[in-house]
């Protein structure tokens, strides 16, 4: 069928990614909406299922079919149940968003991970094409991974697997936000890279001035603090990286996020890093994303798509 489209969402702390999706990947048509998560989770999925709805009928209106809805949200997500666990920036606690979903739009649905939706798609439709097995990483306000072998996501057994910024890394480091210190997500994530060029550059600051991405430029134009800070971060990373290619073995490690912007500042020294830490395992390519903030969204519409094959 030529008409037919998936509704897909992907659902982060600040907005969502909404489109509609072909089952070939390609985009229909996209648009976003505010999360407004201080409304409260009851809210927020009321404003999910309003978004997925209205996308559903705008398919109609232009003479599609929409087939299956798939939802990727933050946190831990219970996919086999369809139930968003637990989420520190949206608020869910235990929220069966499928159920509601299917409810409200008459549709079979999927809900997924973000991070493990993004690294679906990067596996499938991105950076990642042609290897079988896959790590995505994303690195932004914090980090996180997953794994991906022969086109599908590993969950874990309680919905949390990829959970790689809380490997540790520096002990007695900086604290990390779920409470222990030198956690990879303590060093190497955006927000750590600003703070931690806010230390060096003025001790008696209490919030960062700058940005990752600011510290990256200032680091490629040669400002001591600057490089210090990028180079303990690229290092940390390395470390993490390093510890997940000793667990997984794969071909491709795919960075996505929004420190992966730096591009080639990141990659190459990360490259020249990593390959300083590999004994006996084998080293993998390392490749920056290649669908941006859509990868959630486009994961969300291939979870739908993978659901009706399986009924
Ligand atoms: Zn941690």
């Amino acid at each position: 069928m030529t008409d037919q489209v998936v509704v897909a969402l992907d659902v982060g702390g600040t907005g969502m990614k909404c489109a509609l999706v072909r089952p070939d990947g390609t985009v229909e048509h996209s648009e976003r909406h505010p999360t407004d998560a201080a409304r409260g989770p009851a809210a927020v999925v009321e404003t999910i299922l309003d978004v997925a709805d209205a996308l559903a009928g705008k398919a109609r209106l232009d003479g599609l079919t929409p087939i299956a809805l798939g939802v990727a949200v933050p946190g831990v997500v219970d996919e086999g149940r369809g139930v968003a666990v637990w989420s520190a920036n949206v608020g869910f606690r235990d929220v069966p968003l499928r159920e509601l979903a299917e409810a409200r739009l008459g549709l079979p649905a999927a809900l997924g991970h973000d991070v493990r939706a993004g690294g679906l798609a990067e596996a499938r439709l991105g950076a990642g094409r042609g290897a079988r097995h896959n790590l995505f990483v994303a690195i932004g306000t914090g980090i996180a991974a997953a794994h991906i072998v022969d086109g599908s996501a590993a969950t874990g057994a309680h919905g949390a697997a990829g959970e790689i910024g809380h490997i540790l890394v520096r002990p007695r480091g900086p604290l990390c936000g779920c409470g222990r210190a030198g956690c990879l997500e303590a060093v190497s994530s955006a927000s750590a890279v600003a703070r931690r060029y806010a230390e060096l550059t003025d001790p008696v600051a209490t919030a960062p001035t700058v940005t990752a991405a600011e510290v990256a430029a200032l680091a490629a134009a040669g400002d001591p603090p600057a490089r210090q800070a990028w180079s303990e971060a690229v290092e940390a990373l390395a470390d993490g990286l390093a510890t997940g290619q000793a667990l997984f073995d794969v071909e491709t490690i795919v960075l996505g996020g929004g420190l992966a912007q730096a591009g080639a500042q990141l990659l190459e020294p990360l490259r020249a890093a990593l390959h300083d830490r590999m004994t006996f395992h084998r080293e993998p390519r390392l490749v920056a994303a290649a669908l941006g903030d859509e990868a959630g969204c486009l994961g969300a519409a291939l979870l739908a798509l993978d659901t009706l094959e399986k009924r």
